[in-house]
């Protein structure tokens, strides 16, 4: 059996996918596979053409004994939104939810136990497939459930990380795509990442692609500050919509605090109280410091920005947040689906 406390962010085998079809205008049935391969044309646009978008999504076995998914719709709404900004079909919302449903209810032995403060993550995909060589959506498209047991991804609130911002790379383009969940983001900042990680920093900030003045977010997470009692997030056209960071935002505001979504200069970064990368995998990620180099690699550093480390009010909204997800907390916008 699965030891849950040594569940990191990876692979398990779990009973099943589901996945659906869509060829000739319409989607075929919804199957449930107990195998994670799948057979598709070498000539698939997804493999050539970065024809690609996913979500990321989680539940949770409660305190109450029942299994909450946390806002399945929101996901649902920005892969209908990636989709249609790749040209290709995408499951309606209520095809989307029910399969979720279905995935997670199929998988129920893999959801860790309420104490562990564990999850079972929940990965759909959605590929162009079939048989293409021109440039061009693809009419055959194929959506996917997959689901693993997963712990705190990068040691979650307890484990505050140092972050570099990228000058040397941006990980999307001014009016590009870097607001929408597609592969190619992912593709465009593995490079930093891989440099980063090297130069011992977890995570990259990405500055915004037109001027370099502003803050975007982090590689995989949004970014969000906090200062006299407010939380404070970029309003840019390049940041991915995060829904965990629209839930904490919210969460702030239900809380009593301040919330401003706005540009953010660099300079601003020297008067925060606490800074975090927020996303589904981490919810947060307090950040310790935050380096400003030319080179990510380099020696040298032109400014570093140091934060209290899981400050009082992140860990107040992680508490929170995690509370509703839990059934600890009451939901009161209705943001879980109870199984
Ligand atoms: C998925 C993602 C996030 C986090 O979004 P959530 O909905 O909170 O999981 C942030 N930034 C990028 C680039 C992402 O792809």
């Amino acid at each position: 059996m699965i030891d849950w406390s040594k569940l990191a962010f990876n692979y398990t085998k779990t009973n099943t996918m589901v996945c659906a079809s869509y060829k000739e205008g319409k989607w075929g049935h919804v199957e449930s596979r107990t195998c994670d391969d799948i057979t598709i044309s070498s000539l698939s646009a997804s493999l050539h053409y970065g024809v690609e978008c996913f979500e990321g999504l989680k539940a949770f076995n409660c305190k109450d004994g029942k299994i909450r998914i946390f806002r399945p719709d929101e996901n649902a709404k920005r892969l209908i939104r990636s989709a249609n900004y790749l040209g290709i079909a995408s499951p309606s919302e209520e095809m989307f939810v029910e399969m979720v449903k279905q995935v997670v209810l199929e998988n129920k032995e893999f959801i860790p136990p309420y104490e562990t403060r564990a999850s079972l993550y929940i990965r759909p995909t959605l590929i162009g497939i079939g048989p293409q060589l021109g440039v061009k959506p693809s009419d055959e498209v194929l959506f996917m459930i997959m689901v693993a047991p997963v712990g705190a991804y990068a040691g979650g609130i307890d484990a505050p990380v140092p972050a570099v911002i990228s000058r040397e790379y941006d990980r999307a383009a001014p009016k590009g795509s870097g607001s929408y969940k597609v592969g190619g983001n992912y593709a465009a900042s593995l490079y930093a990442g891989i440099q980063a990680k090297k130069a011992g920093y977890p995570a990259v900030l990405y500055l915004d692609p037109k001027e370099n003045k502003f803050i975007d977010e982090f590689s995989s997470s949004n970014f969000f500050g906090i200062k006299e009692n407010t939380y404070i997030t970029p309003d840019s056209s390049t940041v991915l919509p995060s829904i965990t960071n629209k839930s904490l935002e919210q969460v702030a505001k239900d809380l009593g605090y301040k919330t401003e979504r706005r540009p953010i200069p660099v300079e601003e970064l020297s008067t925060f109280e606490e800074v975090g990368e927020c996303g589904t995998a981490v919810v947060i990620t307090p950040v310790a410091r935050i380096d400003d180099k030319p080179s990510i690699c380099g020696e040298e550093c032109t400014k570093s920005y140091s934060y209290q480390a899981a400050g009082p009010i992140s860990r107040k909204l992680y508490n929170h947040l995690t509370g509703i997800q839990y059934g600890e907390v009451e939901d009161t916008h209705g943001w879980c689906v109870v199984l």
